[in-house]
């Protein structure tokens, strides 16, 4: 029997994402996601997807660590005759935040590449922990597994110096790995290649913009395929205002906010990650919330849904100008798929670049990829939506049957 599910796993801090695929047709053969993890309300919600209808298992129990988690994953799969014992389990790919500069493609791990996971975590000290005990605990229930790590800084390894170095001290920066890395990338590769077969060209005869809006947001600029810049750096801190996260600021506000308002540095690093951005300028970062508080006539929900704006029209100009040319503008990721305001204000005013949206094509809700520009816009508008968990279990399934092969 040929192996063909793969089961994917984002481990975070404390929870663990998950999807089991079957690669013969990309179908999903069940999805689940474990929360609170160390907690005593530690909570997994597992959702069988072959049975024809979506039943969703609930277990509320505490699981102590990963592998407790993980274990009880195991176990909801193996209830339904999908267990990781099963011969047609073919691999496991892990989400992978930060690569650095080694990791350009997927990898199969192995002694040497965890090492290396490991010794990024310096530069990823909030993701890559996390990851490398989901894969640790992931090799301990099939020690005879592939396990193969996606990293989200990947497709971003193609970034030009120029745009790659931050212009600091080169001896220091590079002393320290200092440097753009940018994230979201199985993201923007997905989506910058999706976008070029809607307008029915092959990747490399298009150059991109990609809008990944979140609740972490990032930009992309892809030129035929291959990334040349993005707007989130060392840390998913930089670029674009986001939910929690300020994006970018001039530095020094860190130092100032350490002189004269005393705060240490893990109290500015908490405000700029968790308490900044759209929560940070109006208490809220769900955007439904801000447009249903702007529609009643909130003035301050209204000034963070500007400064949101009128950021991302910034990288939009930017990129704009590092392509030279664009083909197409393409949002993502749960405001940018759902968000029509936030796509129609973000494009206003950026006729002469030569984009456009259409007003009725712009607010017809739909889970597919679409056009949203007007026939005469010399640049399409795209609502792309993002598939990371596809993406990673493509790759992961790709690089074992080449080796298999
Ligand atoms: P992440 O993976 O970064 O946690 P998602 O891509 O799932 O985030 O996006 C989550 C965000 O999407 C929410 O915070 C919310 O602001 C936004 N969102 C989801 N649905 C809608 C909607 N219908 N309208 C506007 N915003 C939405």
């Amino acid at each position: 029997m040929t192996a063909t599910r793969v089961l994917v796993l984002n481990s975070g801090s404390s929870s663990v994402k998950y999807q089991l695929l079957d690669m013969r047709d990309s179908s999903r053969l069940a999805v689940g996601l474990v929360e609170r993890i160390g907690e005593e309300t530690s909570r997994l919600k597992h959702t069988p997807l072959t049975g024809g209808g979506a039943e969703s298992r609930e277990r509320e129990e505490p699981m102590a660590d990963h592998e407790a988690a993980l274990r009880a994953v195991a176990d909801e799969l193996a209830a339904d005759g999908l267990g990781l014992d099963s011969p047609e389990l073919a691999a496991i790919g892990h989400r992978v935040v930060h690569g650095g500069l080694k990791f350009t493609e997927p990898t199969v791990i192995d002694d040497a590449v965890l090492k290396e996971i490991e010794r990024l975590v310096p530069v990823a000290p909030l993701h890559n922990p996390a990851n490398i005990t989901g894969i640790r605990t992931a090799q301990a229930l099939r020690p005879d597994l592939p396990q193969v790590a996606v990293f989200d800084t990947a497709f971003h390894t193609t970034m030009p110096e120029s745009a790659a170095r931050y212009a600091l001290d080169v001896k220091t920066a590079d002393e320290h790995r200092v440097r753009r890395y940018g994230f979201h990338g199985t993201s923007h590769a997905y989506v910058s290649r999706k976008t070029a077969q809607l307008l029915g060209k092959a990747p490399e005869d298009v150059n991109v913009i990609v809008l990944h809006l979140g609740n972490g947001a990032s930009a992309s600029a892809v030129r035929g395929g291959r990334c040349v810049d993005t707007s989130m750096g060392l840390t998913p801190l930089e670029g674009l205002v986001m939910g929690t996260r300020s994006g970018d600021m001039d530095p020094a506000v860190i130092f100032h906010l350490a002189r004269v308002g005393g705060m240490s540095i893990d109290e500015i690093d908490i405000l700029l990650n968790k308490k900044s951005g759209l929560i940070g300028l109006c208490g809220d970062n769900d955007m439904r919330e801000i447009r249903r508080r702007i529609d009643a006539g909130d003035q301050e929900a209204a000034l963070a849904f500007e400064i949101y704006i009128h950021r991302l029209k910034k990288y939009i100009g930017a990129y704009y100008a590092v392509l030279g040319r664009v083909d197409a503008v393409a949002f993502t990721a749960g405001v940018g798929e759902n968000a029509a305001p936030v796509r129609e204000a973000a494009v206003v005013g950026l006729e002469e670049l030569g984009l456009a949206v259409d007003g009725a094509l712009n607010s017809v809700r739909s889970d597919e990829a679409r056009l949203i520009s007007p026939e005469y816009a010399r640049v399409a508008v795209a609502v792309v939506p993002t598939d990371e968990e596809l993406e990673i279990a493509d790759q992961t399934y790709a690089l074992v049957s080449d080796r298999n092969a």
